[in-house]
């Protein structure tokens, strides 16, 4: 589980006050059942912070780059990733303890950690048009194309050569 502290003792000076906070952080894996899924790169968090009286709202994005394993071709890509925080923090009685203002700071990681693992798809896709491996030789047929592709590819070529004769397409 990720921590992102932020400070929020001048916030808490004053009702109405509003700070940014925009940042580069590294972040570690997420744990999704026993999968970890890495980013690949450190996210960018661009957040303003209000103090509304009854607390401090955090609303802004976080954006990164998850890696993920094709479930079509198994290979390791890069998704880009962007998400929306949307989070009131309070001293007292917060809905959940973890959106607890604690000693003047409070840390949005667990938010920013779930709000990416639901963007996590079920069954990631490097591409929409990936095709896959080939069932006989194992090849990525993204990169090679092996026999086994070459013939079913001449299949639907006769396929569709004798609906075009049949339909007077030639
Ligand atoms: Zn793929
Ligand atoms: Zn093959």
């Amino acid at each position: 589980m990720n921590r992102i502290v932020i400070d929020v003792s001048s916030l808490l000076r004053e009702v109405g006050r509003e700070e940014s906070y925009r940042k580069k952080i590294e972040l570690s894996a997420l744990v999704k059942n026993s999968d970890t899924i890495d980013f690949s790169g450190p996210v960018e968090v661009d957040l303003r912070l209000t103090n509304t009286g009854s607390g401090i709202f955090v609303k802004g994005k976080v954006k990164g780059e998850l890696r993920l394993n094709c479930s079509r071709c198994l290979c390791d890509f890069d998704m880009p990733a962007e998400i929306e925080l949307q989070e009131l923090y309070a001293e007292e009685e917060p809905e959940e303890e973890r959106f607890r203002i604690v000693g003047e700071t409070i840390d949005i990681g667990p938010a920013v950690d779930e709000a990416f693992m639901l963007e996590v798809p079920i069954a990631p896709l490097c591409d929409a048009a990936c095709r896959g491996i080939c069932p006989v030789c194992g090849g990525n047929l993204n990169f090679e194309e092996c026999e086994h592709e070459v013939q079913k590819y001449d299949d639907r070529l006769k396929v569709l050569e004798k609906w075009l004769k049949e339909h007077g397409g030639r």
